[in-house]
């Protein structure tokens, strides 16, 4: 008899519900549904009918399962079901997880995308068999998980492992201060996320700035991404240069202070930015070796994420 768990991913763009084997980590039935609109019922709506063709698929009940856990992109709560901010749906404390228990009649858990994805790694993927392991996120947003103790590990709020929002930059620089998702200025995220690296270099192409970047985006400021910075790296373009010499000494120092800060025994590296730029990533590994704590490199391993964009549904299933 298989032992099956339920999860969602919920971004801000879709939901997708999956149901997993609980012995081997293996998605068994997915079902992926765009979100029509981001107010909680509606959501509630996308979430609870997701999950309706991914148990269907399988003829099981939804009635028949422990509990669902759902990853929010966003800050939650997870011992009171509050989703206490999640800028990409425009929420501040919506109690989604008592929402959606109630449509479906079974208990809901939810955390943080991030932290559910560090659970599937530790679960089944790059953390399997570790105590201490940290996932760091650089895709359109910025963030980490953290297994703590063989724990998942979310702080005293919910909100432990917001390394996006860890300030990189004093309140006088010399270069221009840039304003966070969250409001805040000076944040990781600001200067390293994949949504942030393409409106900057928007910016700065606008203001007269000259590379090889708006040739490689064909002509189209709107196909700016951090890959095609990576690229216009790789061709020799004195803006790329400096430009991923700054986001990959930022970067490196932030995951070289995990590291100093947790000790981990391995830095696992997930998100489109890290996919798609192995450029940044070199570089930044290189800062990274110059800032960490020399003690705490030792036994020290930095991997990529093995699950991908399904460690955060499988990790959600898992949840305890
Ligand atoms: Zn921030």
């Amino acid at each position: 008899m298989v032992s099956l768990a339920l999860g969602v991913d919920l971004g801000g763009t879709n939901a997708r519900a999956a149901v997993v084997d609980r012995d081997s980590g293996e998605i068994v039935a997915a079902h992926k549904e765009p979100l029509r609109a981001r107010d909680p019922a509606a959501v509630v709506d996308v979430v609870s009918h997701a999950i309706q063709a991914a148990t269907e698929a399988l003829g099981v009940a939804v009635g028949s399962f422990r509990s669902v856990g759902v990853g929010v992109a966003g800050q939650c709560l997870g011992s009171t079901g509050v989703v206490l901010n999640a800028p990409n749906l425009g929420w501040r404390d919506v109690p989604f997880g008592t929402l959606l228990a109630e449509r479906l009649g079974v208990a809901v858990r939810i955390a943080n995308d991030l932290s559910a994805a560090a659970w599937g790694e530790k679960r089944f993927g790059a953390a399997q068999g570790l105590s201490e392991a940290v996932l760091v996120f650089v895709g359109s947003g910025v963030g980490s998980g953290l297994i703590l103790g063989g724990k998942l590990h979310e702080g005293a709020r919910g909100v432990g492992g917001e390394l996006g929002h860890v300030k990189v930059r004093p309140s006088r620089p010399t270069t221009p201060l840039r304003r966070c998702g969250c409001g805040m200025m000076g944040c990781l995220e600001a200067y390293t996320s994949g949504v942030n690296i393409a409106a900057r270099v928007r910016e700065e192409l606008s203001a007269g700035i000259s590379s090889r970047v708006l040739a490689l985006a064909g002509g189209d400021p709107a196909r700016i991404t951090a890959s095609v910075v990576d690229a216009a790296w790789a061709e020799g373009d004195a803006y790329a240069r400096a430009l991923w010499d700054e986001v990959a000494d930022l970067l490196g120092a932030a995951i070289a202070n995990v590291a100093t800060l947790l000790n981990p025994e391995r830095i696992i590296l997930g998100g489109g930015v890290v996919l798609g730029c192995p450029n940044l990533v070199r570089l930044a590994r290189e800062q990274f070796e110059r800032k960490v704590l020399v003690a705490a490199r030792q036994g020290l391993s930095v991997e990529r994420a093995f699950l991908g964009d399904d460690a955060g549904v499988i990790g959600a299933a898992l949840l305890e």
